[in-house]
């Protein structure tokens, strides 16, 4: 009994270290994550204010094609001036012409509203795109040293695996199958120790009997509250 004592404390310890490998190699995994979705929301942010910088050049041609358009009709129209016979005529003819006029100074005050914005906008870019290439080049650093690390964990738990393997090959079948279903069904350590009659896995005082039971270090029990393999570890004085 004493011999699988040792094994499930040597089982225990691989178990311990298992899962605090697994906590790193996860929170490993989400800082990578986080690196993608800063640099991701990055990019998102300098395509869309290069979209809408698109957008207020495309305006302003647009207004500029209309300015034109007004020149020309008030060039055509001033023409045909020369040509009308009524009064009438005449000063319907200089109220379109007015008119025109009247539309190219607010195209141009627009125009003028629409260069400054485009000049705003491509400043605005211009930092965004420093700090895109800048948080680009730190996350392929950062990321490197998150793989690099990522690496050398899971070589030790696979280490473990085969630790794992080993020893619980000299265990006592029943009882591997035992914590192998405790593992299975709570996805979680299947082994804890008993100290001051506590158990450690789930901090419940375990009752006095199996206390005792477990002392005499003949018997292996099951936590009545976390379902562990239990066992009482002598003082090493
Ligand atoms: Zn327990």
């Amino acid at each position: 009994m004493n011999e699988q004592i040792d094994i499930l404390i040597k089982l225990q310890k691989i178990e311990t270290e298992t899962s605090r490998i697994s906590v790193i190699l996860k929170s490993v995994s989400e800082k990578a994550d986080e690196l993608d979705t800063k640099l991701s929301v990055s990019e998102q942010t300098l395509e869309a204010e290069s979209s809408l910088l698109d957008e207020l050049r495309k305006k302003y041609r647009s207004y500029e094609a209309d300015v034109k358009d007004n020149i020309f009709n008030i060039e055509k129209n001033q023409e045909n001036l020369r040509s009308i016979k009524t009064n009438e005529g005449y000063q319907l003819l200089l109220r379109t012409i007015d008119d025109l006029k009247a539309k190219n100074s607010q195209l141009e005050d627009e125009m003028i509203a629409c260069l400054n914005q485009t000049e705003e906008a491509e400043k605005s870019i211009a930092s965004k795109k420093d700090e895109y290439l800048q948080l680009k080049d730190q996350t392929a650093v950062e990321k490197h040293t998150i793989k690099q690390k990522s690496a050398r964990e899971k070589k030790k738990l696979a280490k473990l695996h085969t630790e794992w393997r080993t020893f619980s090959e000299r265990m006592d079948p029943r009882l591997l199958k035992k914590i192998n279903m405790v593992k299975e069904m709570t996805g979680r350590s299947a082994i804890a120790r008993v100290k001051d009659a506590i158990c450690e896995g789930c901090n419940m005082n375990i009752p006095p009997q199996m206390y005792n039971d477990l002392q005499r270090l003949d018997k292996l029990e099951s936590c009545p509250y976390c379902q562990r393999i239990i066992y009482w570890e002598k003082p090493s004085n």
